[in-house]
C-alpha cells in the first residue's frame, strides 16, 4: 500500500501531469471566452448577413420536441476558432523554442580557431584540426 502511494506521488508530481492539469484548466477558461466571442461577436454579425440568428435557428418536430440547428452551428463555430486559435499558438510556441535552440548550439559549444578558421568545441585548448595551441 506504501509502494502504491509512492508511485502515485511519482506519477501526480511529473511535470507533464501538471503540465497536462494546468492546460485543461487553460483550455476551460479559453472555451468560456472562445463561447462568448461567438455568442456576443459573430452570431451578431451571421445575424446582420442572412440568418436571422443562429442561436434561435430551430425545426420544430411533433410532441414538442425540436432540432436546435443553431446550438449545434454554434459549438462547431466555436470549435473551428478554438482550433484556428491553438494552431496559431502552438506554431508561435514552437517558432519561438525552435529560435531559442539554435542560438544556444552555434554561440555556446563551438568556437573558431585564429590559425585554419575550423570550427573547434569552445574548452579546446589546442586545435584538433591544425593542432596549434590556443590561448
Ligand atoms: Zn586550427
Amino acid at each position: 500500500m506504501k509502494k502504491l502511494m509512492e508511485e502515485f506521488k511519482a506519477f501526480a508530481l511529473k511535470g507533464n501531469v501538471m503540465d497536462m492539469a494546468v492546460g485543461v484548466i487553460i483550455g476551460a477558461a479559453f472555451g468560456n471566452i472562445i463561447t462568448a466571442f461567438t455568442e456576443n461577436i459573430i452570431n451578431p454579425l451571421i445575424g446582420c448577413i442572412g440568418n436571422p440568428e443562429v442561436t434561435g435557428f430551430v425545426i420544430p418536430l411533433i410532441k414538442g420536441q425540436e432540432l436546435n440547428l443553431g446550438a449545434l452551428l454554434t459549438a462547431v463555430i466555436n470549435f473551428l476558432i478554438m482550433a484556428c486559435a491553438i494552431f496559431m499558438m502552438v506554431k508561435a510556441v514552437n517558432k519561438i523554442t525552435s529560435i531559442g535552440k539554435k542560438e544556444e548550439v552555434v554561440e555556446e559549444t563551438e568556437k573558431e580557431c585564429p590559425y585554419c578558421l575550423s570550427k573547434i568545441p569552445i574548452k579546446a585548448v589546442r586545435c584538433p584540426h591544425c593542432t596549434s595551441e590556443l590561448k
